[in-house]
């Protein structure tokens, strides 16, 4: 990990954007401008959702260490949940629906406002990589199913079973009863859904998911519509969700986030706000969670949830932690 210090000294001045609007120019004298910084901008940072984002922002930041972007480091640190076979909802050795298929879904967006996603996508590992060639290479922003699976198979991605052992005997186990009956957990194996901000200050964000566990073949939740399970804009800031698809989809949980945040709410009030407005509107929320997680420019966090439990990993320059969120409903 390379120091703070380094991280301001690699920082070109010349190069932050004019949108910024985090550093006073006159704050930086071109005498000594890295002494004159003020000591809590253009620092890198990285939110995500669930405990398991910790590993995750410290792969994420090893791009960042390196010079990296928060594109790169938000497909990077997601990647890593992405592989890691004993993560029963995300990527590999994530449940299967109710016909054993493992179908994911995904999504990534640029400091520029380009996105790309894929839904319902087969046999590939790293679906997130793939909705950045979605967003790269093509002139859409969403592929589905078997057209997903063709376009990454076209980009080299390798065909893989994803259904591992554990996962299939807990197919087998559900389909005794074949209730379907979402378990929207409380616990902590959802969905990883991350913002990332760099040594310039863009933001970028990512969202990959293998949904509900036992769900119907084809649904798709809202980890990878953007606005839904993620949505960034590089002049306010991004905003993540996890927890029941449906519920975050009505209200398009990110999007309103970051629109409460560029009408002046920080992104704790605008998380707050966003669960109100499910709480609302939509009956049943007892039994079910959602969470959010969201980072303006200022690098200021939120994150709140309908019920407790729900954590997040924040890792800064000074501080990597796993925190729990607030939550409407109490313990
Ligand atoms: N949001 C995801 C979905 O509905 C799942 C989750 O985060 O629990 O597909």
């Amino acid at each position: 990990m390379v120091s703070r210090r380094k991280f301001l000294a690699q920082t070109a001045l010349g190069a932050l954007p004019a949108t910024l609007g985090i550093i006073p120019l006159e704050a930086c004298s071109e005498t000594n401008s890295e002494k004159k910084l003020p000591e809590e901008v253009l620092s890198p940072m990285v939110i995500s959702t669930w405990d398991f984002g910790r590993k995750a922002n410290a792969e994420a930041w090893k791009v960042l260490s390196n010079g990296g972007s928060a594109l790169d480091a938000a497909e990077k640190g997601v990647m890593l949940i992405e592989a890691d076979e004993n993560n029963a909802s995300v990527g590999y050795g994530g449940l299967p629906d109710r016909d054993g298929r493992v179908a994911l879904d995904a999504c990534i967006m640029a400091p520029d406002g380009n996105c790309g996603a894929v839904c319902s996508i087969e046999h590939i590992m790293h679906p997130v990589s793939v909705a950045r060639k979605v967003m790269e290479d093509t002139p859409h922003v969403i592929l589905v199913g078997d057209g997903a699976l063709e376009f990454a198979l076209s980009k080299g991605f390798k065909k893989e079973n994803l259904l591992t052992e554990k996962a299939r005997l807990a197919w087998e186990e559900w389909k005794v009863e074949s209730k379907y009956e979402p378990k929207i957990n409380v616990e902590q194996h959802d969905t990883i859904g991350m913002l990332v901000m760099d040594k310039n200050g863009d933001l970028a964000g990512a969202c990959t998911t293998s949904g509900l566990a036992f769900k119907m073949r084809g649904r798709v939740g809202d980890s990878p519509i953007i606005g839904a399970g993620m949505y960034v804009d590089n002049e306010v800031g991004g905003a993540a969700a996890t927890g029941l698809g449906e519920a975050v989809l009505k209200v398009l949980g990110s999007f309103l986030i970051v629109e409460l945040m560029r009408q002046g709410s920080s992104p704790q009030a605008a998380c707050e706000e966003a669960v109100h407005r499910i709480v609302k509107k939509q009956a049943g929320y007892e039994n079910f969670q959602v969470g959010f997680i969201a980072m303006n420019k200022k690098g200021e966090t939120g994150a709140f949830s309908i019920q407790p439990a729900f954590t997040y990993a924040l890792k800064t320059e000074k501080n990597d932690n796993v925190n729990e969120a607030g939550a409407f409903l109490k313990k």
